[in-house]
């Protein structure tokens, strides 16, 4: 006889492996005090609110709702909106890389086709390539395939791929950054892209080139995309989120269209497709000629932020061998490197304790395993100029008492 519950308590369910709320972490919970709203915060990794061009998005939206009300309201096609398909596929044409439209798949922001990559390549244990540190949101979306996270070599100018061995052997795929990386802010060298794109055609792996920041240059233009040096084996994905507005969770991925048609059965069992009305208004967007307008206005504002914490870090830190920091040429961050022996977890908590409390997020969380304590990952682009210049003094200050 089965047995039945007569009490109407809800019950906790009995959560799948992968389902189960994770307890809370030691970085949760200092990040959690960093969202105070007296707070210096370097740590978030929103785009500007400053930057989002309301005025074109009002625009667009009412063009659609004018022209084409029936379309923008209704179900469509999983791989995308044909304007906008097309709209993309000449931007990655103008990047370098000879792109048609069924070659672009449009997703519900990057972060989707992290997972839906996932899935379609790894099954549990298989390997997958991943940088060291790299973007926690794609580790946490690789992780529910339960891969075998194998640490791709990097030093000073990033990855580096002379340093590639036997280790890789049999994995999946690399997931990279080439451009303006999340978390250090670094760029890889074209030498270096087209080393790792030799390094993915001996060693039989597919490039993943998450890319959503290669727009935000402050000067010149990045090197070209990774994907034009082995674009038989490489998925790129885009975003809106960096240079219209996250809100809208509309990303893209580039590629090959076999791997593409394995990926639209993927999304289909996931949401069907990415919100009609929101691609059209991107579509329109984009036809009005946003990147030539709105964007240089981006650019400039991240330049000039990036410049003042640049600035602030060379006159507040320490001069001391050990302490050093990234200075990136496009993109959000800034990676700070501590001597060995500090821990930057502990440095958060005693600059929150401060007169100035100032948030960022400790290095440690962007690593798979042998986690390095000593960086933090810093954040410029909310930040108002006067008070990245106190937040930077007064994580100057409280460093120095653990030297
Ligand atoms: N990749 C990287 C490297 C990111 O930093 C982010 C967002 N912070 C994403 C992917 C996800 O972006 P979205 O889903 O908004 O396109």
């Amino acid at each position: 006889m089965t047995k039945s519950c007569t009490c109407h308590q809800t019950p906790t369910p009995s959560y799948s492996q992968i389902g189960k709320p994770k307890e809370s972490s030691v970085i949760g919970e200092i990040l959690a005090l960093a969202a105070r709203p007296e707070v210096i915060s370097f740590a978030g990794g929103l785009p500007s609110a400053e930057g989002f061009p309301v005025k074109a998005i009002k625009d667009a939206a009412d063009w659609v709702l004018e022209t084409c009300p029936q379309v923008a309201l209704q179900y469509s096609a999983v791989g995308g909106m044909p304007a906008l398909l097309e709209a993309i596929a000449k931007i990655e044409t103008d990047h370098g890389v000879p792109t048609t439209p069924d070659e672009v798949m449009i997703v519900s922001g990057s972060q989707q086709a992290l997972d839906m990559i996932a899935r379609v390549f790894t099954d549990e244990g298989d390997k997958v390539l991943v940088e060291t540190p790299t973007y926690m949101g794609a580790l946490y979306a690789f992780e529910l395939c339960k891969p075998k996270f194998v640490s791709l070599p990097t030093d000073d100018e990033g990855l580096n791929p002379d340093l590639i061995d036997d280790r890789v052997a049999g994995a999946k795929f690399a997931y990279v950054m080439p451009t303006y990386q999340n978390p250090t802010g670094r760029t890889i060298s074209e030498e270096r892209r087209r080393k790792l794109a030799e390094k993915a055609r001996q060693y039989d792996f597919w490039l993943i080139e998450d890319n959503p920041y290669g727009e935000l240059y402050y000067a010149e233009r990045p090197p070209v995309s990774l994907r034009a040096f082995a674009p038989e084996r490489t998925l790129r994905l885009g975003t809106m989120s960096k240079v219209l507005a996250p809100g809208f969770r509309l990303g893209y991925i580039c590629g090959p269209k076999h791997v593409l048609n394995a990926l639209k059965q993927m999304k289909t069992s996931m949401d069907l497709h990415t919100s009609t009305y929101t691609q059209l208004i991107t579509a329109r967007v984009l036809d009005q000629d946003l990147f030539s307008e709105h964007l240089p206005a981006v650019r400039r504002l991240y330049a000039e932020k990036a410049k003042v914490m640049l600035d602030s870090l060379e006159e507040f830190m320490p001069k001391h061998p050990e302490v050093s920091w990234t200075k990136p040429t496009g993109g959000m961050f800034i990676w700070l490197n501590l001597p060995k022996n500090v821990d930057s977890a502990d440095l958060m908590k005693k600059v929150l304790a401060s007169d100035v409390p100032v948030g960022f997020v400790p290095g440690v969380a962007f690593y798979t395993d042998n986690p390095e304590v000593n960086h933090c990952r810093l954040s410029f682009v909310t930040v108002p100029s006067e008070k990245i210049v106190a937040g930077i003094k007064s994580v100057a200050e409280a460093l120095k008492t653990f030297l």
